[in-house]
């Protein structure tokens, strides 16, 4: 197996070459295709997740080094444990990463993605920026069929978690808006769908001009330039009528943020995806006096990738565009990623 570890937090990922691992149970190996790089990766590469306040959420407890990132893989069924059935040989498929412990309350009711030890594939499990990976159990490898491999991979992390942040506001109506905030990779996938999704008018606030005219492109019924906080307030204020009855916010800065909850009308519901970091302060009393909600949303449910899979598979989801690199030049694309200058996502392929 040659990976591309990480040897020490912040530092440069190194390759690595092991004997190929043999499945147990109901694991199954995978020759890795493809897979993703996230912007969560940079995160867990740096070591920490900002919490705010000069507050970490630091990884080195965590994680045990050398680790192998990649949430995002696709890859073909190569062997099965003894236990693993419902694969074959060769079956191509995309490996759902977010995995719980399986044997908690949690687990048990068949919400994984609840559990407090979880067992994630990339995270804890070690991930596809290698030419073979484990998947524990057969149920969480999806087919893909009429994808591009190199697409398919976005839609375990990038894709689904769009799709499950869209799906918490499918209550809205024809008439509300719903403000979508940052329209990268993530938030532009969100916008390419949201229609099959939430029946709410789409309004892309972002601070970058080529960003929001995509948005229009994409299908969004109006797009505000946020650079200025009070003026793209008032402008939304306009726009909705009074304000907007959901917000997505993909950003998760304290101006976007802000933004997206006071931005809301009364019973408004905000969404907060990015893990951008830090804190904002919160009028306690705007809570009960305008009924609005604050919903946190991380990745989605093995559900929700099945739901998402047939959407994409029924052509209702736009591709994302994509750009495939060797696996080994992973350490460019991590510092690629970090300076911004990727559009749409960096796909690892160890077959180049
Ligand atoms: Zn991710
Ligand atoms: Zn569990």
């Amino acid at each position: 197996m040659h990976c591309q570890q990480i040897i020490q937090f912040g530092e440069p990922l190194q390759a690595r070459d092991y004997p190929t691992p043999e499945p147990k149970g109901t694991e199954v190996l995978l020759n890795v295709t493809a897979c993703g790089v996230c912007h969560s990766d940079l995160h867990i590469w740096e070591g920490f997740f900002d919490l705010g306040g000069g507050q970490k959420m630091d990884l080195l407890q965590r994680m045990k080094l050398p680790f192998t990132l990649g949430h995002e893989v696709v890859g073909e069924v190569a062997a099965l444990g003894p236990d693993a059935e419902g694969v074959e040989i060769g079956d191509k498929r995309i490996v759902f990463p977010w995995i719980g412990c399986g044997k908690c309350n949690v687990c048990l009711a068949g919400d994984e993605l609840l559990c407090m030890a979880p067992q994630t594939v990339g995270t804890r499990y070690n991930g596809g920026y290698a030419n073979e990976v484990i998947a524990p159990h057969p149920k969480y490898l999806i087919p893909y069929d009429g994808v591009p491999t190199e697409l398919a991979c976005t839609y375990a992390c990038s894709g689904l978690t769009a799709y499950s942040a869209l799906k918490k506001l499918s209550h809205l109506h024809e008439d509300d808006h719903l403000v979508i905030i940052g329209a990268g990779g993530v938030g532009l996938s969100a916008v390419h769908f949201a229609s099959s999704v939430v029946k709410a008018k789409i309004i892309v606030a972002d601070i970058d001009d080529t960003k929001r005219s995509i948005a229009r492109q994409s299908g969004a019924h109006e797009t505000i330039d946020n650079s200025d906080p009070e003026a793209a307030l008032a402008k939304l204020q306009e726009i909705t009528n009074g304000g907007a009855a959901g917000s997505i916010d993909f950003v998760g800065a304290p101006a976007t943020s802000l933004f997206g909850f006071n931005g809301l009308r009364k019973g408004g519901h905000m969404v907060t995806v990015g893990l951008f970091g830090d804190s904002m302060p919160l009028s306690i009393a705007m809570l009960p006096l305008m009924m609005r909600t604050i919903q946190g949303s991380y990745v989605g449910s093995l559900e929700e990738m099945h739901e998402l899979m047939a959407l994409v598979r029924a052509g209702k989801v736009a591709p994302i565009p994509y750009e495939v690199r060797p696996l080994d030049e992973v350490n460019s694309a991590l510092t690629d990623l970090q300076a911004g200058n990727v559009k749409g996502r960096i796909v690892l392929s160890p077959q180049k």
